[in-house]
């Protein structure tokens, strides 16, 4: 598989402002030395709990927000040194899908407007009559009738609302979707739908996607590849399969055991207890190690590095 989009030690560290001057010293790491790459035509999942830094991840990879260090380069073009202008036409190649559609869909315009004016900005209908019919056939595509584009967002179920947000999303042909917790909101019937419909286009259009989520159910079903992230940093990665079926790290333990629908019969359970720590002042060692039932004295001092454990797996552990 070609190679889309490669990247590598990547940070967004946000400083934190309270105080009387708004500044405090002190920084979140949001994101925190994360490399990986996604294949074209590949679902890659990216899973952990609410906060660890998968949003920020998905936002910064497609440069929705700045990142403060690191590479990230797009089919061998480095997106962090190029030009406004030269990024304003890359953007077309990389788009995002929200968890809550609704959201980012202005209330005030009809379903048509919404998709057209993707296709506006990036030239890629020349006239109203072509534009027109594109937005009817983006329609289609995403399961939904030519006659939707004169209806307003309120208009329809959450799972339509996905599907708009999915047809803007394709209206100007991306090559990469950031899915950001795309199915979450929705009925677990919904949810099955989207997914497929999300499996379907990747099949007819060779997109590839970033599929971010909590429930590692659904990041089994649709990814080929999963990272496990933690507190900024990516614990494991390796083929969905992999993951899911032997996981090396505790966390992943513990994500899986957590999950009845994937657990398999006769592992035992690994229950994590307490909280996410704070970015702001992570643990030293292992970040994990507060939480982690096989902590050591080494995992409270020094913090466990990547190690390939074949071709195609990678965990942050000192015991994996
Ligand atoms: Fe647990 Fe130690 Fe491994 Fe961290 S390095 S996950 S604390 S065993």
């Amino acid at each position: 598989m070609n190679e889309l989009l490669r990247v590598q030690n990547l940070r967004v560290h946000f400083p934190v402002r309270h105080g009387l001057f708004g500044r405090s010293g002190a920084v979140v790491k949001a994101v925190d030395d994360v490399s990986f790459t996604i294949a074209a035509g590949e679902t890659v999942g990216l899973v952990g709990e609410s906060g660890c830094g998968k949003s920020t991840l998905g936002r910064a990879v497609i440069r929705l927000i700045p990142p403060t260090s690191g590479t990230i380069q797009f089919e061998g073009l480095d997106l962090l040194t190029l030009s406004k202008d030269k990024l304003r036409a890359q953007r077309r190649n990389f788009q995002m899908i929200f968890q809550d559609p609704f959201s980012t869909l202005n209330p005030r315009t009809t379903v048509g407007q919404i998709i057209g004016e993707a296709l506006e900005i990036h030239e890629l209908a020349p006239d109203r009559a072509s534009r027109l019919d594109r937005i009817g056939q983006l329609l289609e595509q995403v399961g939904l009738e030519r006659a939707h584009a004169q209806r307003y967002p309120h208009e329809f179920s959450g799972g339509q609302r996905q599907r708009i947000g999915i047809a803007r999303a394709l209206a100007v042909q991306p090559r990469l979707i950031v899915c950001d917790e795309p199915v979450s909101a929705l009925d677990v019937s919904v949810q099955a739908q989207v997914v497929n419909l999300l499996q379907d286009l990747q099949a007819e259009l060779g997109l590839a996607y970033l599929f971010i989520a909590h429930d590692l159910a659904v990041v089994e079903h649709i990814s080929r590849r999963i990272l496990v992230m933690y507190l900024g940093k990516i614990v494991e990665s390796g083929p969905a399969e992999a993951v899911i079926g032997d996981p090396r790290h505790p966390y992943t333990k513990a994500l899986i055991s957590a999950a009845p629908s994937i657990r398999k019969n006769g592992k035992a359970r690994l229950v994590l207890g307490g909280e996410l720590p704070s970015p702001i002042e992570p643990p030293a060692g292992c970040p994990f190690h507060p939480r982690c039932p096989l902590a050591q004295e080494v995992c409270r001092v020094e913090r466990p590095v990547h190690k390939d454990i074949s071709d195609s797996r990678s965990v942050a552990c000192h015991f994996a």
